[in-house]
C-alpha cells in the first residue's frame, strides 16, 4: 500500500481523494522537525505547504519517498535539485492560487492608496479622522508589474479594468503577451522610474533576491506605493524602512517578509510602521484557491503513482 504523510494544513479534499485512490493518509499538520525526521521513512508521498522545510536531511531520512507534493506554488522550501537527484518527483499546483493572489494585490493597492488600515486603527482607538488624510485613486495611475507570469498577468487584467495604465517587466521577453493585455513591456529601470504603484510578482530566482534595494528605491518616483505578494527576499526591507521614513515611499503593503513571522528588530519596526500594511502570507488563503490547488495536486499525484506503478 502507498502511504502519504501530510505535514501542513491542507484542504480536506486532498485527504479524502488520496484515500479514495487507495492511499493510506496520515494527516499531521504542524508536525515538529524531529517527529518528521523520525517517521518520514515510512512514506512514499509527502504533502507539504510552505511551513515544512524539505531539506537534504529530511530527504536523506525518507528512504521510500517517491513524490513530494507542494500544495501551492513556491518550491523554495524544498531542496528540489537534491530530491530529483534521489529520483523523487516534485509536484506543485502553481495555477491554483493565481486569482486569489491577484485579487489580494489589487486589494492591497486600494488599502494603501486610501489608507484603509490606518483609518480603521484610528477609529477603533476612539478617533474619527475624517478630513485628516487624502487618498489617491488608482484610475489613470501608472502600475508597474515586476514579474509578468501567471499572477502578474492577472493583476494586469484587473488593473486595466480599473483604468490604470499598466507596464510590466520580466527577465523573459513577454512582449507579445503584454500587447495582447494592453500592457507596455518595458525595461526594469524604466518601470521603477516611472510607476506610481509597483507590484512584485517574480518567482524567487537567484537574481530576484534583493532586486529592490536602496539604489532602486532611490530611482522610484517620490510617493510611490509598493506592493509585494511574491517573496520577502525580493526587497531589501531595511532599505525599504529607510525609504518609508525618508518619505520617498508613501506606503508599502506586504504579504510576505524575509522572516515569517518577523523577528529582527528592524523587521518589527517595519511591520509597525503606520504606512506599512502587513498580511501574514495569505495570498492563497481562500477557500477557492485551496480547493483548486487540492484538485490539481491530487490529480497530478495520482497520475504519477499510477503511471509509475508505485504500490
Ligand atoms: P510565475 O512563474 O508564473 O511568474 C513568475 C515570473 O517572474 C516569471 O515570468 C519569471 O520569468 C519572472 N521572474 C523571475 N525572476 C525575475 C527577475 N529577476 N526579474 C524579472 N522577472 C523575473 O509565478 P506566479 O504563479 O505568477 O507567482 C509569482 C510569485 O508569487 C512567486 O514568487 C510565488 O511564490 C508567489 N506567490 C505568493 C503567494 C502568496 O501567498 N503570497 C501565493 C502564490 C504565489
Amino acid at each position: 500500500m502507498v502511504r502519504a504523510l501530510i505535514t501542513d494544513p491542507v484542504d480536506e479534499y486532498i485527504v479524502n481523494e488520496l484515500g479514495r485512490h487507495g492511499v493510506i493518509v496520515d494527516y499531521k499538520p504542524g508536525i515538529s522537525k524531529d517527529d518528521l525526521l523520525r517517521i518520514v521513512g515510512d512514506y512514499e508521498i509527502l504533502v507539504v505547504r510552505s511551513r515544512t522545510k524539505v531539506t537534504r536531511e529530511v530527504i536523506d531520512a525518507a528512504g521510500k519517498l517517491k513524490v513530494i507534493a507542494r500544495a501551492g506554488v513556491g518550491l523554495d522550501n524544498i531542496d528540489v535539485n537534491y530530491a530529483r537527484s534521489r529520483g523523487i518527483e516534485v509536484i506543485n499546483a502553481p495555477e491554483g492560487s493565481t486569482q486569489s493572489v491577484a485579487e489580494l494585490a489589487i486589494g492591497l493597492m486600494i488599502t494603501a492608496a486610501r489608507l484603509v488600515a490606518l483609518q480603521d486603527r484610528l477609529v477603533k482607538g476612539g478617533d474619527w479622522p475624517k478630513g485628516k488624510f487624502m487618498g489617491t485613486e488608482l484610475f489613470g495611475k501608472v502600475l508597474g508589474i515586476i514579474g509578468f507570469g501567471r499572477i502578474g498577468q492577472r493583476v494586469a487584467e484587473l488593473a486595466r479594468a480599473i483604468g490604470m495604465k499598466v507596464q510590466a517587466y520580466d527577465i523573459v521577453d513577454m512582449r507579445d503577451r503584454a500587447v495582447k493585455l494592453g500592457v507596455d513591456f518595458v525595461d526594469f529601470e524604466t518601470l521603477i522610474r516611472s510607476s506610481d504603484f509597483i507590484t512584485i510578482h517574480v518567482s524567487l530566482t537567484p537574481n530576484a533576491k534583493r532586486m529592490i534595494g536602496e539604489r532602486e528605491l532611490q530611482m522610484m518616483k517620490d510617493g510611490v506605493i509598493i506592493i509585494n505578494t511574491s517573496r520577502g527576499e525580493v526587497i531589501d526591507t531595511r532599505a525599504l524602512l529607510k525609504a518609508l521614513n525618508d518619505g520617498k515611499v508613501a506606503a508599502a503593503a506586504l504579504d510576505v517578509l524575509e522572516n515569517e513571522p518577523p523577528r529582527e528588530p528592524w523587521e518589527i519596526e517595519l511591520v509597525k510602521h503606520p504606512r506599512v500594511i502587513i498580511t501574514p502570507h495569505i495570498g492563497a488563503e481562500t477557500r477557492e484557491a485551496q480547493r483548486r490547488i487540492a484538485e490539481i495536486l491530487v490529480n497530478k499525484v495520482v497520475n504519477y503513482i499510477m503511471s509509475n506503478n508505485i504500490k
